[in-house]
């Protein structure tokens, strides 16, 4: 049994080291790197959720947002394209479908509570791995100062839609570098300092080690998807239930009727940490 009580880590690395592996990951981290590990969403006042598409962040992390802006934290939506490809019909024009798809975008978010829907502004599909969106979203995480940030999972196995792995990617990188003071690129607005993002969410996670409790909420998601009625108002009954039924899941794990489930990490261990995978 170890018992720390503001310890040095160096006094107990061998102790540390003798325990099973995830149990002394799990201590590790919740004592010598990040204390408020298991009180994140308590402590955050500022959050910015990142999705590829209008729709993404009422999908994985809806209830929780609803949740944490009832409870006066400012949170920040910033969409990565324009969802022009999110028809199956071929008679709509890709533009106009983005035009419908901005304006569900911002009902969804204001029924979330939502202070600002930002877009970088790349078209559906095309969500580029590069400097330029990298650059984007670090001015954005200087500007808005998010203490906490919500990005897909772009280590999700079987994940097929680049813009789901392009937005997680970028995101992740884009957390990493917004708060080194030698980090700049063109384009890159002068004169914002640099940002630390305390934690970083990942939403559509198979590897979740932190579940939210929505069993307030999940109305207030699901009232927030509706309003995506080019997505869901052909086929609600399966969404709901869809959604309902995740909840359901992800709720049994803590206990409580609704949950949404993350992987939550110390945004230090984003870089060069073998046990990152298993925290
Ligand atoms: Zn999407």
């Amino acid at each position: 049994m170890v018992v720390f009580v503001s310890v040095d880590m160096s006094k107990v690395v061998g102790e540390l080291a003798q325990l099973p592996l995830e149990e002394s990951v799990k201590l590790v981290v919740r004592k010598f790197i990040a204390p408020d590990f298991d009180r994140v969403f308590e402590v955050v006042n500022r959050v910015l959720c990142v999705a590829p598409h209008p729709d993404d962040c009422e999908f994985g992390v809806g209830g929780t947002i609803a949740s944490l802006s009832r409870k006066g934290k400012r949170v920040y939506m910033v969409i990565a394209t324009d969802g022009s490809l999110g028809t199956s019909d071929p008679a709509i024009a890709p533009q106009r479908l983005a035009e419908v798809r901005r304006q569900e975008q911002e009902e969804a978010a204001s029924v979330l509570g939502v202070e600002k829907v930002m877009w970088l502004g790349y078209r559906d599909g095309y969500m580029p791995y590069d400097k330029e969106a990298r650059t984007k979203l670090i001015t954005l995480i200087r500007l808005l100062k998010p203490e906490l940030v919500f990005a897909p999972d772009a280590w999700l196995p079987y994940e097929a839609h680049l813009d789901h792995r392009n937005t997680g990617l970028v995101t992740a990188e884009a957390v990493l570098f917004a708060s080194l003071p030698h980090y700049t690129e063109e384009n890159l607005i002068t004169g914002l300092e640099p940002w630390h993002v305390s934690y970083i969410a990942f939403y559509y996670t198979s590897r979740p080690n932190t579940f939210y409790d929505i069993t307030d909420t999940i109305e207030v998601k699901l009232e927030a998807l509706k309003a995506h009625k080019s997505q869901v108002s052909s086929n609600w009954g399966y969404w709901e239930a869809l959604l309902r039924y995740l909840a359901i899941l992800y709720g049994k794990k803590i206990g409580v009727k609704y949950a949404e489930a993350f992987k939550l990490l110390p945004t230090s261990l984003l870089h060069a940490i073998p046990f990152t995978e298993i925290v």
